[in-house]
């Protein structure tokens, strides 16, 4: 029998999305499918759009259905398998389907009118009717031919009346152009590159995932930076494609995903290779959808969005720097996670999902190593060696009154690194100038009034901001709790680290790369690629800059407050810290010159810093598993984020008790407490974010699927007052 009701999802202004049931016209039940995308009456707007996502034969309630109005296109868009896999996301996260959907399919599919972003070029035409000052900028163009506007509007130093008024008397022509940010209409590929034979080791990694190919399995790449990985992935695909099947490419974020899909189109070919990201144009997203419909596109690469794409028959999916936390998504919901998704989705395509990184984490690694998944290669590709890693104990300079940010080895080697025209790396992974602003007479530190955080002393902008949530607001000439004119800004920022390497190294070019630096978007990949042309002497920056760089004239990197990123209270601490200093000593020594870092610390005997020292992996891992062992943190658990917000500092803490009394009480009566451990509540280490009070309970899962299952059923039984929120965050990356 046909279904009566068609159930409908929309995205309207000011309700979000959400779904409707509609009466299916006689007309139309024989060709409604899931997917299609639909015109319906909607209130007072009239007609709107929509997509079909289920059928019934009863409607929920007492409500009368108005008739859907027509089917728009009867290709659709989605299948019911790709809905029940955003089914999958939406239950696991413990989040809403439509949450899930709005993430994953582009909404803007919806508008009929498609706004397409374009680009403006301007061409010489004549210098009939120009005056003289008119003439210098049509001369410049002249020898240009067609060049975009707004970079010409830069070069010439002329604003954009002056460039239309030459439009209008004829001497140059304005055209208007689609552009989309896919990095491959930027280039053409003429012939694909060559394969390279693989070196024993990326062969006998290639081989053992090539036996994995058509199972389920969950491999780990672990490789040394430069030892070769993506020509091992690169081998893989080739496999994939001629069986066939398609693959997905998974990178941590948008700059790299472009620099990799150029790569794959290179080895590829253009046509069979796309990008998917946030931030690509939904004209794009439109157009790569419909060639991934038509089984046009065979390798997919993007960020953590992309696991969404709706690539059928795929047969790899491949992670790469698979340690990065990018790859969960925090805020908004849904608070996915890209490699656990992506895992499901391999298990629905049975193929293999390969992740590899040069510092995996910490659960990566335990599965695939007691899973037999876990591949090696130790080797720098052309035998490079490692980079020399010294530890400079700064107790030790403080005692010979050296009160300095940089220490004296430090400043040397960038002195000599400066004479042999090699360029350096700085990380110093803190934003601002300072870390916070203390009046010198009372005690008092500036903070967030929004949130309990102390304020961050911007130099450039002169104001204090809070890096928690938007609040901006001037430097106070006087405390404002004594009226001490005594401020001080204390501890040390990315800022202040420039400013001083400035008076350091005053002919050195130095340039800062943190967000705060960029003003527009992107400008990070400018200024990656003008470090990489050689243009920067000194690169300064936040982590930003330990991911991706590949630049055979960087001989030094130097991290200051190297503990920095282990004293956060929060389990992975010491594997994000040692990550970052072992990724970012990877940065120097990539062509034939050594590399030289050096690490400045106050704690030179911590394990992970001199586990990072000697970039030994394994050696960190053992003491690290052990740790969450004793502890019963991930790998030896799973846990879930309970956070309750409200204005109300009393009535959140006590909706957070009684939540962790009644779920203490069920699980004590059904005698899972050991392995379902309620925590708290307590207050969040950040008690106050955005005006919110906020307690949270941790719960540590040893049950798997079934604890899972338990504690999102008893969460969605509970009903909270309007004043009060609830955030479950599944495999929260932090517990800050
Ligand atoms: P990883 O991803 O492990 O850091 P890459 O795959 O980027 O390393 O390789 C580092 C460099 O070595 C690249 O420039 C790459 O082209 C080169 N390379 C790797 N394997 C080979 C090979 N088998 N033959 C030739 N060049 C190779
Ligand atoms: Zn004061
Ligand atoms: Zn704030």
């Amino acid at each position: 029998m046909l279904n009566k009701y068609a159930l409908v999802l929309t995205s309207i202004k000011g309700i979000g999305v959400k779904t409707f049931s509609y009466l299916i016209p006689e007309s139309l039940k024989e060709i409604i499918q899931i997917g299609q995308p639909v015109l319906v009456p909607f209130g007072r707007m009239g007609l709107i759009n929509a997509f079909v996502v289920g059928f019934s034969n009863y409607l929920p309630e007492n409500i009368k259905a108005k008739n859907i109005s027509k089917i728009l296109d009867t290709t659709p868009i989605f299948d019911i398998d790709y809905l029940k896999f955003l089914e999958w996301v939406a239950d696991y996260y413990f989040c809403s389907i439509q949450n899930v959907i709005e993430c994953a399919v582009p909404m803007k599919f919806l508008n009929t009118e498609k706004k397409e972003l374009s680009q403006k070029f301007i061409e010489f035409v004549s210098f009939e009717n120009a005056t003289k000052r008119q003439k210098e900028i049509l001369e410049l163009l002249q020898n240009k031919g067609k060049t975009d506007l707004i970079e010409f509007e830069k070069e010439a130093k002329t604003t954009r009346t002056t460039i239309n008024k030459l439009a209008q008397s004829k001497c140059l022509k304005i055209t208007e152009e689609q552009i989309y940010r896919n990095p491959l209409n930027i280039f053409k590929t003429q012939e694909l590159q060559d394969f390279p034979e693989l070196l024993p080791e990326q062969q006998e990694a290639y081989s053992q995932i090539e036996k994995r190919l058509g199972t389920h399995s969950r491999i780990l790449l672990h490789g040394v930076t430069s030892s070769g990985k993506t020509e091992v992935y690169f081998k893989a695909i080739k496999k994939v494609l001629e069986s066939g099947k398609n693959v997905l490419f998974l990178a941590p974020e948008i700059a790299l995903a472009s620099v990799l899909t150029k790569r794959l189109a290179k080895r590829f070919g253009t046509d069979i290779t796309a990008i998917w990201h946030s931030s690509i144009s939904d004209g794009e997203k439109f157009d790569v959808w419909q060639k991934i419909k038509n089984n046009e596109i065979r390798i997919l690469a993007g960020a953590r969005s992309a696991v969404f794409a709706p690539l059928k028959n795929i047969g790899l999916i491949i992670i790469d720097e698979e340690h990065e936390s990018a790859y969960k998504q925090t805020m908004p919901s849904p608070r996915y996670d890209a490699r656990t998704v992506a895992q499901k989705l391999a298990e629905y395509n049975n193929c293999p999902i390969l992740c590899g990184s040069a510092t995996p984490d910490i659960n990566s690694y335990y599965y695939a190593k007691n899973s037999n998944n876990l591949l090696e290669m130790k080797k720098r590709y052309n035998d490079y060696p490692m980079a020399k890693v010294k530890i400079i104990d700064m107790r030790e300079e403080h005692f010979r009154a050296n009160n300095g940010i940089f220490s004296r080895a430090l400043v040397n080697a960038i002195e000599n690194n400066l004479k042999d025209k090699k360029q350096t790396i700085i990380l110093m992974n803190r934003r601002g100038f300072s870390t916070y602003t203390q009046c010198l007479a009372c005690g008092e530190v500036i903070e967030c009034p929004k949130c309990a955080i102390p304020l961050i002393f911007h130099s450039q902008t002169q104001t204090l901001k809070c890096h928690y949530c938007e609040h901006e607001e001037t430097l106070p000439e006087k405390c404002p709790k004594c009226g001490s004119e005594a401020l001080k800004n204390c501890g040390t920022g990315v800022q202040k680290v420039e400013i001083i390497a400035q008076k350091l190294f005053p002919d050195a070019r130095i340039v800062r790369l943190d967000s705060d630096s960029m003003s527009k978007k992107n400008q990070h990949i400018e200024i990656l690629e003008e470090f990489s042309k050689g243009n920067i002497d000194i690169l300064i920056g936040t982590q930003m800059l330990a991911k991706g760089l590949d630049n055979p004239n960087v001989t030094l990197v130097g991290v200051i407050n190297a503990d920095n990123s282990f004293n956060l209270p929060d389990f992975r601490s010491c594997e994000r810290g040692f990550q970052l200093l072992t990724q970012v000593a990877g940065r120097a020594g990539r062509g034939d010159n050594p590399g030289e870092v050096y690490f400045q610390t106050y704690n030179p005997d911590f394990f992970a810093l001199e586990t990072a020292k000697e970039q030994n992996y394994k050696s960190f891992y053992e003491t690290e598993i052990q740790a969450r062992e004793d502890f019963d943190y991930p790998p030896f658990s799973k846990i879930i984020r309970l956070i309750l917000s409200s204005k109300n500092q009393y009535r959140a803490e006590r909706c957070a008790q009684e939540i962790a009394m009644r779920l203490n009480d069920i699980v004590e009566k059904r005698q899972i407490s050991e392995p379902l451990a309620i925590l708290g509540p307590c207050a969040c280490i950040i008690e106050k974010l955005q005006e919110k009070y906020r307690f949270q309970i941790l719960i540590k899962n040893k049950l798997e699927d079934k604890g899972h299952r338990f504690i999102l059923n008893f969460l969605s039984q509970v009903k909270l007052p309007d004043d009060i929120k609830l955030t479950v965050d599944v495999d929260p990356l932090d517990i800050l």
